[in-house]
């Protein structure tokens, strides 16, 4: 007979993590929101995490999406040129949410 320690039902569960592009933090994913680089190489919020593509993922705090955004971060992360329309759509994104402490 196995001891409660060791039973299956038991196990602490392990809250997948990703890293934020904008600021390098180690975050709980579901904290994070999920950019993607689409099929279509358009580079897009992706808030329901479920969109095909290569994922990238930012904290929902705007200071990591101007960092993320004005060092480039984002593109070398998803290996992508972002265009225009693309961060416009990003940087409106980014400002409907709240601006974290300035680093
Ligand atoms: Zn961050």
């Amino acid at each position: 007979m196995p001891d409660a320690a060791t039973r299956p039902g038991l196990r602490p569960r392990r809250v997948p993590q990703r890293t934020c592009v904008g600021c390098s933090s180690v975050t709980a994913k579901r904290e994070l929101i999920r950019i993607v680089r689409g099929l279509d190489g358009v580079v897009r919020p992706d808030p329901t995490g479920k969109a095909a593509g290569r994922g990238a993922y930012l904290r929902a705090d705007r200071t990591c999406w101007d960092t993320a955004l004005k060092k480039k971060k984002l593109e070398r992360s998803l290996n992508v040129a972002i265009l225009p329309e693309g961060r416009e759509a990003l940087v409106a994104y980014a400002q409907e949410l709240p601006a974290g402490a300035p680093a």
